[in-house]
């Protein structure tokens, strides 16, 4: 009796575990399947509407990537042999690295410093909130108040801007200069993992941007904040990957011939002895020296995913530092389609442009905002976090030639791929005063 019953029950728990595991694995094999060829297709025709706007202004667009990690936080173990074939794969002509400090004494520059296959890489540092350029040889000090910090930074003429924008921060700090207005990192962090887990083992290896781009949310309560923010002084909205490529399993031999494990977070897991029943999980060495590996973040794909457009004179540290102080720049989700070209400015009576994206400009020199972009899509004109206009046609170009109101006038674009409109690109405002 008791053997029949434990019979029934084990059938029992192995059919609903078989159920959950048919609803878990459903999705993930219908979009292998269906959704993500029609969507890659979709893409891929979408990218072929680009056209490329005349150049509006006499400076130089440069796509770049703002908080990254390297090995030399303690969470990641990114080398160069990964950043910068992933950097060049995904157009980047610039990193502004974020690295965790070692402890509470930071001494910047460190790790990569310079131009790597041209590649400019800056150091700078992400702690307690803020990712910080100071754009000199600096100790910083991380025992100290923070304000105090961020003061010392920027009065060398560094940059500090809030990081995790989905966590508190004290807002009314006049030094910040700008803020995260998107974050891959804060965007994962609603998700409910197991079905993007079953998500990415049927679909990371062939359509791993679309599997990570499934974790996509627009950040309404960010946005809302920055223009917030915007009302009463100018904060520079920018785009971080936070990419560590660190939600991984990977393992390489040590001095000895065995073999380390590094799991999540660049912690290592585990050691063994490489025996024969083992030795055909591991091949040769890649120019990291790993033997195995699956990845989630690779830099590939986060380098790729969302980037910093920023109008510069030249591919320089202090020109771009310069520009993205102004707020000289517009971010876009680039694996959709690359936004270069994108422009967004205002004109006079005499139809010259008088300010760009990121600039003030007085309220009787404007006649008109206008924007033109290298894809069609809907133009949302937001002021002061109310819309005031969306354009009723998909195009290439906004004119918006209505009385303006004093404030911060942005851009938002969004594009239609699936049939639906999903965002695609947020530009810095034009401030009018
Ligand atoms: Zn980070």
């Amino acid at each position: 009796m008791i053997i029949k019953v434990f019979k029934y029950l084990l059938l029992l728990i192995f059919g609903l575990l078989l159920i959950a595991l048919i609803i878990l694995f459903a999705g993930p094999v219908w979009r292998h399947w269906v959704t993500y060829p029609k969507l890659e297709n979709q893409i891929s025709e979408f990218q072929k509407l680009r056209k490329e706007p005349v150049k509006l202004s006499n400076l130089n667009v440069y796509r770049g990537v703002l908080h990254a990690h390297s090995f030399w936080s303690h969470d990641s173990e990114g080398t160069l042999f990964d950043i910068i074939p992933a950097a060049k794969n995904a157009g980047l002509e610039f990193i502004f690295l974020t690295d965790h400090p070692r402890g509470n004494i930071d001494t910047i520059p460190r790790g990569y410093n310079g131009n790597y296959e041209r590649v400019l890489i800056q150091p700078g540092s992400e702690k307690q909130g803020f990712d910080c350029w100071p754009l000199d040889s600096v100790v910083i000090d991380w025992k100290l108040n923070k304000d105090t910090i961020a003061k010392n930074i920027v009065s060398n003429g560094g940059i500090i801007f809030y990081a995790h924008t989905e966590e508190p921060h004290n807002w009314g700090n006049p030094d910040y200069q700008g803020m995260e207005i998107y974050n891959f990192h804060t965007d994962t962090k609603d998700e409910t993992l197991a079905p993007h887990i079953a998500n990415f083992l049927v679909n990371g290896n062939k359509y791993r941007p679309l599997a990570l781009r499934e974790m996509f949310d627009e950040q309404t309560h960010i946005l809302a904040r920055w223009d917030s923010l915007n009302m009463k002084r100018k904060i520079v909205g920018f785009s971080a990957v936070d990419t560590h490529e660190n939600q991984n399993f990977r393992a390489r031999y040590l001095k000895d011939g065995r073999v380390e494990w590094v799991g999540p977070n660049a912690n290592v897991i585990d050691t063994m002895e490489v025996k024969w029943w083992n030795k055909w999980i591991f091949s040769k060495p890649d120019p990291s020296g790993w033997i195995f590996k699956f990845m989630v973040d690779t830099y590939n794909e986060g380098f790729n995913y969302i980037t910093n457009y920023v109008l510069a004179d030249t591919l320089s540290v202090s020109s771009l530092a310069t520009n993205l102080k102004k707020g000289h720049l517009y971010t876009a989700f680039k694996s959709l389609a690359d936004a270069k070209g994108f422009m967004y400015y205002s004109r006079n009576e005499n139809d010259s442009i008088n300010a760009i994206l990121g600039d003030s400009v007085r309220i009787d020199q404007v006649k008109t905002l206008d924007a033109v972009s290298p894809f069609p899509g809907q133009f949302k004109l937001i002021h002061d976090g109310k819309t005031v206009n969306v354009s009723t046609e998909e195009d290439y170009q906004f004119s918006w030639k209505e009385q303006l109101k004093k404030g911060a006038y942005r851009i938002e674009m969004h594009i239609r791929l699936n049939g639906k409109l999903i965002p695609w690109l947020y530009s810095n405002p034009i401030y009018v005063y």
